[in-house]
């Protein structure tokens, strides 16, 4: 049995869910949980919000309010938004939850008494209408790299290049929109060449990792590690744990991940098992998978495993990132600021959370870049979920209530065609476990939806109404073959569709909790249940809706 911790990328509490966020890092993290509870293996599922930071702190001075409850309300809507769409997580906290600053100091403390930190006098942006200094993301500019318009001081978006925020070009502040002016201040740095060798060392064993997530360390690695300051001016944050230091904070890039070991440890204290933590952090067998975007990578492959491996207790290291590309929205770069976005919550008040869950898994966006946009969404809920999937349920059940009451056994040796038949499915159930196992969501989708076409196929070229006349035993065995096809797919379709796939597993009569053994395991009769409808078909003007919506809120 293998151990396993899951973990979604920390949302920034400054907002709501979109689709962007479930296709990035929590949809991918869901599925693979829970095919491997379907293997029986030891598996929990970490994450939570992000809470810290200068947005955050903007915010809640522009409302009148305090930055925690600004953070409570989000964690919250995004909790809620979740469980819409069905997406489990064993714990879902905050970074300002209780354990997280205490152990964010320490990860600080150790690392410098380690020797990795570093304390540097230097030139900051200031605000001087404003009064305050300018952190990375309070200066906007032009990509030293790239040169593309809009890269904050700390990241470029659009060619996902860390910035050093004295590098920009034409920088301005986000505050007033004033060229900030340069002033002398104390932050900390990360000795990050000092881990250069270490950290090459140990990415060269990577070699199972995603290639998009390999491409993406190998161009950093190949320009250098630069020092990077893990502090900055501000009063919401993890305060740095040392004397006189003047209101320093931690960076949130520093304290997020961190939010993992945090997270794990507050779900083990709600279960009354306080230590049990150590089992997952400190045990080398543990494999830590971490699920997010491509804006997330060097944090989590570089940045993360240094700070990790100089800590007191032996952490565990990621075992693997599976980083997704971007997801965009009718063909355009998704964008907050501008509202070009689908806010989960919307979503939810007009469609099933699990309509969603397919057509993501079926465009997540693994290798490149893919695509949401809302035709696209009709034309798969309609087509491939109900006329392919809906349809060989609907119209086995039906045949199999009427002509057998419901009631459908294997009766004597299979004939070759529906051997045949089966050995396909089964062989392609089996290509499907390894696309789980793979990180491949969106091929596994596929092959489930290939399956129920041989299922339609199959039952279009016996032609049971027709043998139903002359051979009802054999008419009997294609709704065995259908029914046993469907009970397959209700096993390797239930991480991408969990809900339906019960209903499914209910209206074949199987109640039993199921495991991915199960496919093997040869099942003599089905009594069908009460048969309904697996899907309902979208119609165009719920789909005009959501564009119209979408072009009228666009800013
Ligand atoms: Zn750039």
């Amino acid at each position: 049995m293998d151990k396993i911790l899951v973990t979604s990328a920390l949302t920034y509490a400054n907002g709501k869910l979109h689709i962007g966020h479930i296709a990035g890092s929590y949809l991918n993290a869901d599925v693979f949980v829970r095919y491997q509870k379907l293997l029986k293996n030891d598996v929990i599922y970490i994450g939570g919000s992000d809470d810290y930071g200068t947005p955050i702190s903007l915010k809640a001075e522009e409302e009148g309010v305090t930055p925690q409850s600004i953070v409570d309300k989000f964690n919250k809507s995004m909790r809620a938004d979740l469980a819409g769409l069905n997406i489990r997580l064993d714990n879902f906290s905050g970074t300002s939850h209780q354990n997280h600053i205490k152990d964010s100091q320490d990860f600080f403390t150790n690392l410098n008494e380690a020797g990795y930190i570093k304390k540097r006098s230097l030139q900051q942006f200031y605000d001087a209408s404003k009064n305050r200094f300018l952190s990375d993301r309070l200066v906007e500019g032009i990509c030293p790299f790239c040169k593309a318009d809009g890269a904050r001081g700390d990241q470029c978006d659009e060619c996902g290049k860390l910035i050093d925020a004295m590098e920009l070009i034409d920088p301005k502040s986000k505050l007033s929109a004033e060229t900030p002016i340069i002033k002398e201040t104390t932050h900390w740095y990360l000795d990050l060449p000092k881990f250069e060798n270490e950290l090459k060392d140990w990415l060269e064993t990577k070699t199972y990792w995603k290639d998009n997530v390999r491409n993406f360390i190998l161009s950093w690695l190949n320009e250098g590690l630069q020092e990077r300051a893990i502090t900055r001016d501000l009063d919401w944050g993890v305060p740095i744990p040392l004397e006189n230091t003047d209101g320093k904070v931690l960076y949130v890039w520093f304290d997020a991940p961190i939010g993992y070991l945090s997270s794990t440890k507050e779900f083990f204290q709600k279960i009354d098992k306080p230590e049990k933590w150590k089992d997952y952090w400190l045990d080398k067998n543990t494999k830590m998978v971490h699920f997010l975007g491509k804006d997330n990578i060097p944090f989590h492959t570089i940045i993360w495993p240094a700070m990790l491996s100089k800590q007191k207790e032996n952490f565990v290291l990621p075992h693997n990132v599976p980083a997704n590309e971007y997801l965009t929205l009718e063909g355009q770069k998704m964008s907050t600021s501008r509202d070009w976005t689908v806010w989960v919550e919307d979503y939810l008040q007009d469609f099933e959370g699990e309509y969603l869950r397919f057509v993501l898994a079926a465009n997540a966006p693994e290798t490149r870049d893919s695509d949401f946009n809302w035709k696209d969404f009709q034309l798969k809920i309609n087509n491939d979920l109900n006329n392919v999937l809906g349809n060989l349920a609907n119209r086995n059940f039906m045949f199999a209530k009427k002509y057998f009451d419901g009631n459908i056994s294997r009766k004597n040796e299979l004939s070759p065609n529906a051997k045949n038949t089966l050995t396909e499915v089964n062989d392609l159930a089996s290509e499907i476990g390894k696309c789980y196992a793979n990180y491949e969501v969106r091929k596994a989708t596929k092959l489930f939806i290939d399956i129920a076409r041989i299922g339609n196929k199959y039952f279009n070229e016996t032609q049971p109404w027709k043998e139903i006349k002359t051979d009802s035993a054999k008419a009997e065995e294609t709704l065995f073959i259908c029914s046993e096809i469907l009970r397959i797919i209700s096993i390797v379709a239930s991480p991408v569709i969990p809900k339906s796939m019960d209903k499914l597993r209910k209206m074949l009569g199987l109640n039993e909790e199921f495991f991915w053994q199960n496919l093997a395991k040869n099942q003599h009769n089905f009594i069908i249940d009460e048969v309904e409808r697996l899907y309902r078909k979208i119609d165009d003007n719920e789909i005009e809706k959501q564009i119209n919506l979408l072009e009228k809120k666009k800013r």
